[in-house]
């Protein structure tokens, strides 16, 4: 029978990689608390209405990345459900917004999440089918100050502060405005009208965007193409007053706690959602997918969404990029790393020790030890061997041992070797 492997685009997290991931969740946790973010967990899967209408149509998440499927009818009558696999997480935290009034109270919603998000993307390196996100929204009525600069420049202050506590240097912040939900459709047209001379000397991907979603356009990595689409029209040109002010008084916010950022005309992002502040911190270790997490305001997408006015303004940073980017740096995890030798291997020297060992284990791990547990069955040789592997000490427990209520223990590396009353073994191992 032919082996079952991961599917294509998706994998196993094993230790000790997984220990740098808990690291890293627990990390942005400690971070967000400070910033008064408290966790929301949506499901995995929501109705494909909610990413039609809150992605967009038009964006390659929804028209052609989507994991959707129709569920099937629990009655004749009913009409099928069409599902989809989350393929990002802030349509899902807007949605749950609407649904339980969370702006009601009059107050600013600070919400963070994390997990797995699903897209059915050319799996390469740092980008898989299945990949996880750690993300935040600031969302709330215009009354709470949800549409305030003050929250674009808090979030990306914020952003800066986590990645220096992950140790994570040498990224840049691209920022840019891509304007209110009046500057944007001026700004199109123009696009539109000149790619009409454009397009036919642009790639084939890009003839097609010029006329489905010009926006993309200034997405396009082709080489050949780059010179050719900065001389496009700018988004900057076509921003109104109020775009304008909004983005100066971004700009200025993060000047004065000196957050470092340039600002990137051509930075309008794969969601539609979008208006006035995007952004996107990018790392140069990672080689073609450069981004380490992207994001911006959406003021209109409570509203697409069928909700009330609450504008709001968050990111997702990319789980599967912050490993690649750290195991690049090699930063040392210290204690917390699962390479780490168990404080104790207790070897039971027959089967008559085995039950006893266990509760030998037990005693030790409640004092707050890391223990492996052998097996009865093994020699002693064996045990020392596998013990040697695990463990910086090894405890013997035989007959004898569990007579006395004396075990031996050796130190692996001075080679020592002392007889400890049981009830000092766990004081002796190093328990607190
Ligand atoms: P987006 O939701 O497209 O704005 O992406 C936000 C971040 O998620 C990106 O900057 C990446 O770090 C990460 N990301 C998006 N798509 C993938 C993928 N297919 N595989 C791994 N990471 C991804």
């Amino acid at each position: 029978m032919g082996q079952i492997k991961a599917v294509r685009g998706t994998r196993d997290l094993l230790p000790p990689e997984t220990e740098l991931w808990n690291h890293i969740e627990a990390t942005a946790r400690r971070v967000f608390a400070r910033y008064a973010f408290g966790e929301i967990r949506t499901p995995i899967f929501e109705d494909t209405q909610l990413f039609a209408r809150g992605v967009g149509e038009e964006t390659d998440i929804v028209s052609k990345e989507m994991y959707t499927w129709e569920d099937r009818a629990r009655a004749q009558s009913e009409k099928a459900q069409m599902l989809t696999l989350r393929p990002e997480n802030t349509a899902g935290v807007v949605r749950a917004y609407i649904e339980h009034k969370l702006g009601d109270a009059g107050l600013l919603q600070k919400l963070y999440y994390i997990g797995p998000q699903f897209r059915r993307e050319r799996p390469q390196k740092g980008r898989y089918r299945q990949f996880y996100q750690i993300g935040a929204e600031v969302i709330g009525p215009p009354s709470a100050g949800s549409e305030s600069p003050l929250r674009d420049a808090e979030i990306l202050e914020m952003l800066a502060t986590l990645l220096e506590a992950l140790s994570i240097t040498g990224w840049t912040l691209e920022l840019n405005s891509v304007g209110s939900a009046t500057d944007r459709p001026r700004y199109i047209q123009a696009l539109r009208e000149a790619l009409v001379d454009l397009a036919p000397t642009l790639c084939v991907d890009c003839q097609r965007r010029a006329v489905t979603n010009p926006l993309r356009v200034l997405d396009c990595k082709v080489p050949e193409d780059q010179a050719k689409i900065d001389e496009l029209p700018k988004i900057a040109d076509f921003l109104d007053e109020d775009s304008r002010a909004h983005f100066a008084q971004v700009c200025a916010a993060l000047d004065a706690c000196g957050v470092a950022y340039t600002v990137s005309p051509r930075l309008v992002r794969g969601l539609d959602y979008y208006t006035r502040t995007t952004f996107e911190f990018t790392h140069g270790g990672l080689g073609a997918q450069n981004a380490l997490l992207g994001g911006g305001r959406y003021d209109g997408l409570s509203e697409a969404i069928g909700g009330p006015k609450a504008p709001g303004i968050g990111f997702a940073m990319g789980t599967d990029r912050l490993v690649l980017t750290l195991q690049a740096q090699q930063v040392a995890l210290g204690e917390s790393s699962a390479a780490l030798l168990a404080d104790a291997y207790i070897a039971p020297l027959g089967e008559a020790q085995q039950a006893e060992s266990l509760v030998l284990a037990r005693e030790l791990r409640r004092a707050g030890l890391r223990v492996e547990l052998g097996d009865g069955t093994f020699r002693l040789k064996k045990s020392f061997e596998m013990g040697n592997k695990l463990a910086r000490r090894i405890v013997l427990f035989g007959e004898q041992e569990a007579v006395s209520g004396m075990v031996t223990v050796k130190d692996f590396q001075t080679g020592e070797q002392t007889k400890v009353p049981r009830g000092e073994l766990a004081k002796m191992l190093g328990a607190q």
